[in-house]
């Protein structure tokens, strides 16, 4: 069991505030993604969760019990890095085997090792060095250390980030897997949102010290809390237009759009996603441009300018389009999302 709470955790430096006032329960067993932009305070809120970094204020609880004053060792977690920090003298059984070492875990050690390293498939190299092993190899070492004395937390901070494109896909499927089957919670940094969409039970998207949403892959991608989240989540991220609202119309620059919900009006920022509308050609009344043209494999995103603005719409892979192209973007009023103007906040 493993149930995490964190209450009003903060962490200043000065009057730096790395993060503020993070409120969460994690539940026992789930796989908790932090998604956010490089300094958003991701990585300080894994540390203090560890022990390694001191929370300026704020409780953190583990199964109900404060750990905040308990040293690293003593709280169940087990961390890994980006940086392998394999120790080089040591070969990969050695390595695995370290954690039961130093913390003295009673039992059958070389059966604990070999459990660890069969479940990365890692049984036939235990015998090299880090320095004879590939980053992606080294990278599971890693993964077979942390999982060897199956805690009953996992912290990972960017943990694929120094593997291939193909190597990342597969460690990620597996990581997944252990998590399952270890049955432990696991907090999970990363800036990247494909890696976090396709793990996370939950996704927690942070911007400078905050969290901004928290929710399941698919909350925060069909209802973004925020235009911060809109154009965070998404590739390409949702396009944004700041506009006017009166009698369900929407108008900016060159742009229109009906049907909107009444109860909404004055100055907001309206957002729809790329793959939400269509490209329309051969209207003699079209308002944009084809700017440029991406083939993705399995369609075209179409980029087009609209006066000031630039759109992004997904069309079939073989839709036919130049650069410079007279075109429009057909945006129906039900995909569309309302944000404040000010506050960046969702209205309906
Ligand atoms: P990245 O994706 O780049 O690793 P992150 O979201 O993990 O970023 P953190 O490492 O948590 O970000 O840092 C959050 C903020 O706190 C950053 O602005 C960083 O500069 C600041 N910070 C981190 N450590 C310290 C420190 N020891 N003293 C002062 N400021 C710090």
């Amino acid at each position: 069991m493993a149930e995490i709470q964190l209450k009003n955790v903060t962490k200043r430096w000065g009057s730096f505030v790395g993060v503020h006032d993070f409120n969460l329960t994690i539940a026992d067993q789930e796989f908790l993604v932090l998604l956010g932009p490089s300094g958003c305070g991701k990585t300080t809120t894994m540390r203090m969760i560890a022990g390694l970094e001191d929370a300026s204020g704020g409780d953190i609880l583990v199964d109900g019990k404060r750990i905040n004053d308990l040293d690293p060792k003593d709280r169940d977690v087990a961390m890994v890095f980006q940086s392998y920090a394999l120790y080089p003298n040591m070969n990969v059984y050695e390595n695995i085997r370290f954690p039961l070492k130093v913390r003295k875990v009673a039992g059958d050690h070389d059966a604990m090792v070999k459990r660890a390293s069969a479940m990365v498939e890692l049984d036939d190299f235990l015998h090299r060095k880090p320095a004879e092993l590939s980053g992606g190899q080294r990278q599971r070492v890693a993964l077979a250390r942390a999982v060897v004395r199956e805690p009953n937390v996992f912290l990972m901070d960017e943990p694929l980030s120094n593997l291939d494109a193909k190597l990342r896909v597969s460690t990620r499927a597996q990581i997944k897997n252990l998590s399952h089957e270890l049955k432990t919670t696991t907090i999970y940094v990363t800036h990247d949102q494909i890696e976090a969409m396709t793990l996370a039970d939950r996704v927690v998207v942070m911007n400078q010290g905050m969290v901004q949403q928290v929710g399941s892959p698919t909350e925060i991608y069909d209802r973004p809390a925020n235009t911060f989240v809109a154009g965070f989540i998404g590739s390409p991220a949702m396009n944004l237009m700041d506009g006017t609202i009166s009698n369900g119309t929407f108008t900016a620059d060159k742009v229109s759009i009906s049907g909107l919900p009444t109860e909404v009006s004055g100055p907001i920022t309206l957002g729809f996603r790329a793959e939400d509308a269509t490209v329309v050609t051969g209207e003699s009344n079209a308002n944009s441009k084809v700017y440029s043209l991406e083939l993705l494999g399995e369609a075209t995103m179409v980029t087009m300018r609209a006066g000031g603005t630039i759109l992004s719409v997904k069309s079939s892979k073989d839709y036919r389009v130049e650069i410079g192209d007279p075109v429009s973007a057909a945006i129906p009023a039900n995909i569309c999302h309302l944000f404040d103007k000010d506050s960046g906040e969702r209205l309906l």
